[in-house]
């Protein structure tokens, strides 16, 4: 069940401008692809590059961590790769959330192997308590606490990433 409101859609806002003009300003002199790590970024992708102030290279990459439970399993599997060459190129990795950090450092490894000029991390949220690999965020959105969050992307057994706001959530006793 969803439980209590975190964020609302308006802080959501206000969160991604100003993330979008600080990556602006990162942009000069740069050849950037932002890589969307699907589905939970999408939402914040979508929002976040269209208020950058000039013309990027978007790609997608989705690997599995969460099925139908609230605890990451710590193995990653790339379900969907990048299409375009990142070799020589400024690479924008785009999360939704990170929480342990294993899928972020697993997917930073599989992107730097492909010889591309720089890798920064951009992320809306991040539960900072919960990290077990160290993994450098470049740019962060909000800090949140150990909390389970729906909603602006973010899914529980693939429900509510349509939702504007975001919420904590519960599974009902008989989900758990
Ligand atoms: P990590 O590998 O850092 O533990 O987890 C990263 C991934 O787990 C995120 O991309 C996201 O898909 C999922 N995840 C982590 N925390 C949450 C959360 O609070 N809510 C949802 N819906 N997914 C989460």
């Amino acid at each position: 069940m969803l439980k209590t409101k975190v964020v609302t859609s308006k802080r959501v806002s206000e969160v991604v401008s100003t993330l979008a003009a600080e990556i602006s300003a990162d942009l000069e002199g740069r050849d950037p692809v932002f890589v969307c790590i699907l589905k939970g970024a999408i939402y914040f992708f979508a929002a976040l590059t269209q208020q950058l102030t000039r013309s990027v290279v978007v790609d997608f990459i989705q690997v599995s961590s969460y099925g139908a439970t609230t605890e990451s399993s710590g193995t990653v599997t790339l379900v969907k790769d990048i299409t375009v060459d990142i070799a020589g190129k400024d690479v924008y990795l785009v999360e939704d959330i990170v929480d342990t950090g294993l899928t972020l450092a697993d997917v930073v490894a599989l992107l730097r192997a492909r010889h591309p000029r720089s890798v920064q991390v951009v992320s809306l949220l991040s539960k900072p308590s919960r990290r077990k690999v160290e993994v450098p965020l470049d740019f962060v959105g909000l800090e949140i606490e150990d909390r389970f969050v729906v909603g602006f992307g973010l899914d529980f057994d693939e429900q509510f990433r349509n939702l504007p706001d975001i919420w904590e959530y519960a599974p009902d006793r008989e989900e758990a």
